[in-house]
């Protein structure tokens, strides 16, 4: 268990969050999440230690903007890859991205493993892809 889990936040500002009350939602560990206004106006919950970790200090539009440029820097790297030797079993090129087929369609599957348990998520893109495969690192692999 985290410390401090069960903390009072509201009132506290994170990044462009600030912590209106907690939540009825619970995270994927069952720990609080806090119900936030961003400073565009929008509401969001984040969980406690995505909070104190500063893991999450907005709604999601600062987030979006990073994961655009850190997309545009893996396509670039990408594109090193490409011209040099791109990894015969990943189709994708991507660490953690592979393609996969469901019900007759291209997909593309992300894949994190951690303490040997696997996190995966199916998407249509590999745009989409990248940005959950951020995601599922932002959430599961160690600070
Ligand atoms: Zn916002």
């Amino acid at each position: 268990m985290m410390p401090n889990i069960n903390q009072n936040l509201v009132g506290k500002t994170f990044g462009h969050l600030t912590v209106l009350k907690k939540s009825s939602e619970r995270g994927t560990q069952h720990e609080y999440k806090w119900l936030c206004r961003c400073d565009c106006g929008k509401l969001t919950t984040v969980t406690t230690g995505a909070l104190n970790s500063g893991s999450i200090a907005s709604c999601g539009h600062v987030r979006l903007e990073k994961s655009k440029e850190n997309l545009r820097f893996t396509e670039d790297r990408h594109k090193k890859q490409f011209n040099d030797h791109l990894p015969a079993n990943n189709q994708t090129g991507y660490k953690n991205i592979s393609m996969t087929t469901r019900n007759g369609r291209q997909r593309y599957r992300v894949a994190i493993q951690v303490n040997r348990k696997q996190h995966s998520k199916i998407v249509d893109s590999l745009e989409e892809a990248l940005a959950v495969r951020e995601e599922l690192r932002n959430k599961w692999w160690p600070k």
